[in-house]
């Protein structure tokens, strides 16, 4: 059921979607506005008319909704990315997890999510605009509560021990290896994301002299189709590229 403070997602016609907040305010949309305060108490899947008789379906929405409406000003990974990282770094209820940068806060949003209940994300921002930001990404989806967000220098050091995985989106990850090595459980996953192959090529070289085993590297490609039963072909356009994906596991040096 619908209750005051949901977020609903307004699905229309014409595949335009609104992420939407129910409170007791109007929604305006391009095909006239939605009174919001009809919504409290019925079920999910309902559709509604805006003042100009427009239908939109009213549905709840899933974390990818969330992401898709973040507000930015970094780069972000994308959700398509975001899939792959979390079966990779085995990211799940109880986990402690570090991450660095937070920047606009798009992963940190997805581990919260996955971690909840019991879990935690530590995630480390040099800027302190962007932790801001990304601090007010998750308070309005109610997901800050499995944060801890650390304005700080990552090549400084984390301050956790023991962590079950680490994810690193910055500029330089090989100046954060050894910090990642000082803190990750033996055995545990690191992730990286990187735009470039030369980036990769440089770390690969890093990992394999700092103690890090079965190295992974994927690029992830996701192609929309128009949803036309009759006319089922690809979009025109599609993001080409995001970003590369290493995956590591830090070995056991002493080899008890
Ligand atoms: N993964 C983030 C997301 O999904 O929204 C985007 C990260 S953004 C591409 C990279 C961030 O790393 C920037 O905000 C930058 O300020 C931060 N950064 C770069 N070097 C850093 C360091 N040494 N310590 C902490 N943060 C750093």
């Amino acid at each position: 059921m619908i209750r005051k403070g949901d977020f609903v997602l307004l699905v229309g016609e014409d595949q335009k979607e609104f992420l939407v907040k129910v409170d007791y305010k109007e929604f305006s949309t391009h095909k006239g506005s939605v009174d919001l305060s009809r919504l409290v108490g019925k079920e999910y899947g309902i559709c509604v008319e805006t003042n100009k008789g427009v239908k939109y379906w009213v549905v709840r929405p899933v974390l990818a909704d969330f992401l898709k409406r973040i507000k930015r000003l970094t780069q972000i990974i994308y959700p398509k990315d975001i899939g792959y990282i979390i079966l990779k770094l085995g990211i799940g209820p109880g986990k402690k997890i570090i991450e660095c940068g937070t920047g606009s806060g798009a992963l940190t949003m997805a581990f919260a999510y996955y971690v909840r209940p019991f879990g935690r994300v530590y995630t480390y921002e040099v800027k302190e605009e962007f932790s801001k930001l990304a601090q007010d990404n998750l308070k309005r989806i109610g997901l800050d509560e499995w944060v801890t967000f650390r304005v700080s220098d990552a090549e400084k050091g984390f301050q956790e021990k023991e962590v079950d995985a680490v994810f690193i989106d910055v500029k330089y990850p090989e100046r954060l290896i050894e910090s990642v090595k000082k803190s990750l459980k033996i055995g545990a996953s690191v992730g990286f994301l990187l735009p470039t192959t030369n980036q990769v090529s440089s770390l690969l070289k890093v990992i394999e002299k700092s103690g890090f085993v079965g190295a992974e590297v994927v690029e992830i490609l996701l192609r929309r189709f128009k949803p036309n039963p009759e006319r089922l072909r690809p979009d025109d356009m599609m993001i080409a590229h995001t970003g590369f994906l290493l995956f590591a596991r830090k070995a056991k040096e002493d080899n008890q």
